[in-house]
């Protein structure tokens, strides 16, 4: 197993973020921050769906108050997202906020930082510093081109925050490009004990999108880089859930599910693969668990008794019928009608 890069540790509404703990999923809500309704619901959704802490967009002094409502009905770690208006932060912590998220790109008064510092650390919240590469400072202060300026921007800014006194940080440094993502979490890696938050921003939709932020999100990940992961698609929010969790079962990280291999199907295959799969699917989220399970479900005898046999439980289908493995050994053949029933009682 890789190993995770040693960082402090935050807490963020009780959620602990850093080397130590689980990397956490979090979210943004897409509704208007200052329809608490609309937001508690979306917020609640994304709950159901695996997420652990969701960011809100405060865009004005009512979104900056509706954090107290939204905070106390939807019962999840709640962050602010501020941007250009350092009152807000001020505004948010008072409403309850649990952790502010900040851009330096556009909140670069030296005054207001220290003001909002001054008041995150009287309620004992972390602040997120959060480069986006669409909002980096102009040339000469930090200008983005490649992930070293990146790195070099954050480092003047997380020493601004050190001076205050202040090291309650997480940090991220996020572009809409893989490689100076990457590049910049590798380089800023080396030269701070922060932990991160991890994400390609604005990586698009549907499966380029996924493709994008799991090809970032994942290269880190297996660095031993990112405490806490946020994929950002256009689109609904619980996709982005979904695909989080998908990005850290793969990589072993953390189990939300048995694991299915399957095999992609070709000519010699004689049953309804893809069918029988798509069920084992849904029953198996069915089941939330959580134990580290793998089943196997293959098409046929040519690769299908070997990865079988290595599965928790697995069948190799043949014609109208498979014959069923648990912990390497045959347990008896199965009508190809029965597989999911019989692979679910056998789990
Ligand atoms: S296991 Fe069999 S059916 Fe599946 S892809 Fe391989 S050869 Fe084809």
């Amino acid at each position: 197993m890789f190993k995770r890069r040693r960082t402090r540790t935050i807490n963020i509404g009780g959620v602990k973020v850093g080397w130590k703990f689980p990397v956490s999923i979090q979210s943004m809500a897409k509704t208007d921050t200052r329809d608490a309704r609309n937001t508690i619901a979306e917020i609640k959704r994304l709950k159901k769906a695996g997420c652990e802490i969701v960011r809100v967009a405060v865009k004005d002094v009512i979104a900056a108050k509706s954090i107290k409502t939204i905070k106390r009905r939807a019962d999840i770690p709640l962050v602010a997202d501020i941007h250009f208006d350092y009152r807000l932060a001020i505004e948010s912590i008072k409403s309850g906020a649990d952790k502010i998220r900040i851009n330096p790109g556009n909140i670069s008064s030296p005054n207001h930082l220290k003001d909002v510092i001054r008041a995150a650390k009287k309620r004992k919240i972390p602040i997120r510093i959060g480069f986006n590469s669409g909002s980096m400072p102009p040339a000469g202060d930090g200008q983005t081109e490649n992930g070293d300026s990146f790195v070099g921007a954050a480092l003047r800014y997380i020493k601004f925050f050190e001076k205050e006194n202040f090291r309650d940080i997480i940090v991220s440094l996020k572009s809409s490009d893989v490689r100076e993502t990457v590049t910049a979490y590798r380089g800023l890696a080396a030269r701070c004990d922060y932990p991160f938050h991890v994400g390609i921003t604005a990586s698009g939709a549907h499966e380029a999108g996924i493709v994008k932020s799991s090809i970032g999100i994942g290269a880190l990940l297996l660095d031993g880089i990112g405490d806490t992961i946020r994929v950002s698609l256009t689109g609904d929010s619980v996709s982005e859930v979904v695909t989080a969790k998908n990005i850290l079962q793969s990589l072993s990280i953390r189990n939300f599910r048995p694991d299915i291999v399957s095999c992609p199907m070709c000519g010699r295959c004689q049953v309804d693969l893809a069918g029988i799969v798509r069920k084992l699917e849904t029953e198996l989220s069915a089941l939330n668990s959580q134990k580290p399970l793998t089943v196997a479900v293959m098409g046929c005898e040519v690769n299908g008794p070997g990865e079988a046999r290595q599965a928790d439980i697995g069948i190799a289908f043949g014609k109208d019928s498979g014959v069923l493995f648990r912990k390497g050994k045959i347990v008896k053949k199965v009508k190809e009608k029965n597989a999911v029933k019989e692979l679910l009682k056998n789990l």
